[in-house]
């Protein structure tokens, strides 16, 4: 788009959202530079940024979303959402330029259905600012990712988030009940307002995990659950990494419900989770946590878990590092637990049934270190932090303490160890991601993973649906 063109688009932006809702291109290039993908920061920081909007919209109602989308569509400009640009995936990155569409000028609560126990939530507001709209009420929106005082509700939909409380309350895909969406060509679509019926396929879960590719995602109304009554946490440390995921494929085979059940190898309890709860450990150690109202079960929960534990070789300890790691959860996803530049990091996290959970982490630990050469020092921390009825994932964190200093060859350093951690888990039966979603950065290996026909599949319901392919081009490899 040439220079021209580009001051004529903020211009005809600002007649369908109002001037004060323009973000020039010179402002939006600094305001819109990276999301949380270290090769977005890296390349920012060194002057060559991978996201180029030609302007940035925020706008505040969902006619003024369409009429957006509607002009992007006339005009075949690309468009990008953005949320809270907390994606560590690339998603959010206007990497062919065009317009960013920021939801933050949406974060109202339309509706709160006490009795039914939900909530129509615009697409811009905070998970944080939401959980604390709700909790002096009583409820609770149950979806807490590290990250929730950046990502937002609609965000945590497209990139098919999941928050620590997974084991009990789901991952983002079970919280939605029902999208308000504009489609690429402008028409706002309301998917049915309850997920379990018989009334066709469930439009609503297309929207999710579609990362911006098939429409924006303007208001959801989403589950609610009452503030829990009763906490309880068992801590307890295994001699094997073996024996700690069999005890936890008990626990979530048997049909208790651990909102959390978070499984550290041993370098990450004794790195990481050590140091967030001031305790040393030294071995795979498993924090859980039971809630819910009725105070009895939560116990009753807590003690036949630990009971299993136990049965697998299992050391209890103190509930009190539980306590402390609720509430110390956030502090490993910032400084001076996070990385930062010119450390080179990243994580593969990946999702397999209990058949092949523990061949994925074996192959992918033993891959990462394998492309990594020695004198760059690469450190892995590994936990499982989602578990289902049928299955864990694996939450694989590098980190390279000082990579190359020239840009192109720390990205080299960084693709290689990331290919060899993907192909490795994707040999060994797993899915290539669990919840941090595709954009930019897993999009190579969607061929992969779906095969021939199955990208075919999603070509053409992206085709139908965005006829001029202007929505979030090239991510999701579409
Ligand atoms: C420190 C840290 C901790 C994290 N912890 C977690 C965690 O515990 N759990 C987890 O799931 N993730 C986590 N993440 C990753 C990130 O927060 C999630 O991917 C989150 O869901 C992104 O939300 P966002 O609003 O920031 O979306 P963005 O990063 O702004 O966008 C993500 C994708 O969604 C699209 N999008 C955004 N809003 C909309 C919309 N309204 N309609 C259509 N498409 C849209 C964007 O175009 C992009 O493709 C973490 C990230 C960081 C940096």
């Amino acid at each position: 788009m040439n220079p021209l063109e580009v001051s004529a688009l903020a211009g005809e932006l600002a007649a369908l959202v109002g001037r004060e809702n323009v973000i020039p291109a010179k402002d939006a290039r600094v305001q819109y530079a990276n999301d949380q993908w270290w090769y977005a920061i890296a390349a920012a920081a060194a002057d060559q940024p991978v996201s180029r909007p030609d302007v940035a919209v925020r706008p505040q109602t969902t006619e003024q979303v369409a009429a957006v989308l509607r002009f992007a569509n006339l005009y075949g400009i690309p468009l990008t959402a953005w949320g809270g640009g907390s994606g560590v995936q690339g998603a959010a990155n206007a990497d062919r330029g065009g317009i960013i569409l920021d939801l933050k000028g949406m974060q109202g609560v339309r509706h709160l259905d006490a009795r039914s126990l939900t909530c129509t939530v615009e697409a811009g507001i905070a998970c944080r600012d939401f959980e604390a709209w709700l909790n002096p009420q009583g409820y609770s929106f149950t979806h807490y990712p590290a990250s929730a005082e950046w990502a937002t509700v609609g965000g945590s939909i497209a990139a098919r988030g999941s928050g620590v409380l997974s084991g009990k309350y789901g991952k983002i895909e079970e919280h939605v009940l029902s999208v308000e969406w504009v489609l690429p060509t402008g028409e706002i679509v309301n998917t049915p307002n309850v997920p379990r019926h018989a009334a066709g396929p469930e439009l609503t879960q297309l929207l999710v995990g579609a990362e911006g590719t098939l429409g924006v995602i303007t208001a959801a109304t989403v589950k609610l659950h009452l503030l829990p009554k009763r906490r309880a946490f068992v801590v307890c440390a295994f001699e094997s990494l073996s024996d700690g995921i069999e005890a936890g494929r008990i626990i979530m085979t048997t049909g208790l419900k651990p909102p959390v059940m978070r499984l550290y190898d041993h370098h990450a309890a004794s790195h990481s989770l050590a140091r967030a709860v001031e305790t040393p450990l030294e071995h795979p150690t498993f924090v859980m946590m039971f809630d819910g109202e009725y105070p009895e079960l939560v116990e009753m929960e807590a003690q036949i878990a630990a009971r299993i534990c136990r049965e697998h070789g299992g050391r209890e300890l103190s509930g009190r590092i539980g306590e402390v790691w609720w509430d110390r959860r956030y502090v490993f996803y910032y400084p001076p637990y996070a990385p930062e530049l010119p450390s080179i990091w990243g994580t593969i996290d990946t999702v397999a049934d209990f058949a092949h959970i523990e061949a994925v982490y074996h192959e992918t630990t033993r891959a990462i270190h394998a492309a990594c050469p020695p004198e760059y020092n690469l450190s892995l921390t590994t936990h499982f932090s989602h578990w289902y009825e049928w299955g864990s994932m694996i939450y694989a964190r590098m980190k390279v303490p000082v990579g190359p200093s020239h840009l192109a060859e720390a990205k080299a350093l960084h693709d290689a160890i990331f290919k060899a951690g993907v192909e490795a888990s994707l040999r060994a039966g797993a899915v290539i991601n669990d919840h941090h979603g595709v954009g930019i950065r897993l999009a190579p290996y969607m061929q992969a993973q779906y095969g021939d026909a199955g990208m075919d599949a999603m070509r053409r319901i992206k085709l139908a649906l965005d006829p001029s392919g202007i929505c979030a081009p090239g991510k999701l490899g579409l």
